[in-house]
């Protein structure tokens, strides 16, 4: 069976890019017969970029509730909170004892930390905690403590997940002793699957606040969001190039091919950007409403989330508990039974 791993972090509301890079595909990849998949709620990575405990909380439910309200079916999948996972911490500290540091000063996050404060004149490493500075090391302990061969990623995450086959390798080398303890996860991405940008033009991400949320708020809000997607400034009548359009490139993320076309032909014709912002509106409007009742239902009832989301745990840890057995063993933590 291909095992498919997939986590989101626990900084803040869903929104439309996660869903439409991450949620939608995991979950119709769990359809598939001959999938094991795995899907977590990435709260240790949260407390990198988010020291607000009060959004971190807030987030964790929404995201749980969001995985739920698209489709996601917890008897299929094992669906879980990576902290209640006690087992990944402690995976991650025997890997970082065998990754060089060097690999970690060549990683995109940190390095973009770094180039924006070279950028700004101040200190390389202002700001940048070590969460940050080594979290491909949390990644690659997600990732391995189920492994997981199939890791579907948007193109930021390419070089972090050749980081956890490197890993992944230097483990097996070291200490295997002719056994490989962890698979080498492959990168998958979704060929079809746009980074979605956010209403100032760069990928939406949560903690960019240029995001529109996914279900947070009612159809009047998700219109007030689309209202302030940048367009340019380009006069109705006045051809529109959808290439260059990020409403476009949303749209197309949510729209059947024939839509698409005609979304397109419309631009090219000389659309105003407010009927296309109109446009836009009621198509996400008709994909998320009833899925956007399934989710407020399910935030009315935390205690339920919280349950699903222990019985994901023990599911999880049924696997973790006893390789991280055989990883301690394997460095001399404890004696081979
Ligand atoms: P953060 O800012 O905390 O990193 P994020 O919103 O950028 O959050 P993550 O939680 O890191 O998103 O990513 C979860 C998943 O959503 C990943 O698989 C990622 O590739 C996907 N994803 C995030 N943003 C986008 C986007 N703008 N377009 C498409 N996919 C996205």
């Amino acid at each position: 069976n291909t095992r498919v791993l997939t986590g989101i972090t626990t900084s803040g509301t869903p929104h439309l890019g996660n869903y439409a890079g991450a949620i939608r595909p995991a979950i119709n990849a769990s359809r598939e017969d001959n999938v094991d998949a795995f899907f977590f709620l990435a709260d240790y990575h949260a407390l990198i970029k988010c020291d607000d405990p009060m959004r971190v909380a807030r987030s964790r439910l929404e995201i749980a509730a969001t995985w739920l309200a698209a489709g996601l079916d917890t008897s299929r999948v094992t669906f879980y909170r990576q902290s209640d996972i006690p087992e990944i911490p402690e995976l991650s500290w025997i890997l970082t004892c065998l990754t060089p540091k060097g690999l970690m000063n060549r990683a995109h996050a940190y390095k973009a930390s770094v180039d924006q404060n070279v950028a700004k004149n101040v200190e390389p490493d202002d700001g940048v905690n070590m969460g940050l500075f080594s979290y491909p090391i949390l990644m690659a302990a997600d990732i391995l403590m189920f492994n997981a061969n199939k890791v579907p990623v948007g193109r930021d995450q390419i070089q972090h997940l050749e980081m956890a086959r490197d890993i992944a390798q230097r483990f097996n080398h070291q200490y295997g002793a002719g056994r490989d303890y962890f698979t080498l996860p492959e990168v998958h991405i979704e060929e079809e699957v746009a980074t979605l940008p956010g209403l100032d033009g760069r990928k939406m991400s949560k903690s960019y606040n240029n995001t529109i949320p996914l279900f947070e708020g009612c159809s009047k809000l998700l219109k007030a969001a689309i209202a302030r997607i940048q367009t340019d400034s380009r006069l109705p009548g006045e051809p529109k190039d959808p290439d260059e359009s990020h409403l476009f490139t949303i749209y197309r993320a949510f729209a059947g091919q024939e839509e698409v076309a005609a979304f397109r032909q419309q631009l090219l014709d000389g659309m105003g950007w407010g009927d296309a912002k109109q446009a836009l509106g009621e198509l996400l409007e008709n994909t998320l409403a009833p899925m956007r009742e399934r989710y407020n239902e399910l935030m009315s009832k935390p205690d339920r989330i919280e349950e699903i989301l222990q019985e994901g745990a023990k599911k999880a840890r049924r696997e973790a508990t006893p390789f991280i057995n055989e990883i301690r063993q394997a460095v001399g933590l404890r004696n081979a039974v």
